[in-house]
């Protein structure tokens, strides 16, 4: 599973920095961090990578 991110569509909401900050690592400005390759979702956390995801307000990630 994999974490990854439009950044021209992040807003720098945060709220998926909310449920899990490894997850969704943000930059200092409060975009999303997930970088180019993208976060790899360790075992155990596949929920909180869904949730995450679904709770963007404007869909800028994606589980592959
Ligand atoms: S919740 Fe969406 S808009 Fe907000 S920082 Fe995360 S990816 Fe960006």
């Amino acid at each position: 599973m994999l974490i990854s991110v439009d950044r021209e569509v992040c807003q720098g909401h945060g709220q998926c920095a909310m449920v899990d900050e490894s997850l969704f690592p943000l930059d200092p400005a409060g975009y999303s961090a997930v970088g180019d390759d993208g976060v790899a979702v360790e075992p155990g956390k596949e929920e909180d990578a869904e949730l995450g995801v679904n709770v963007c307000p404007v869909q800028a990630l994606r589980l592959d």
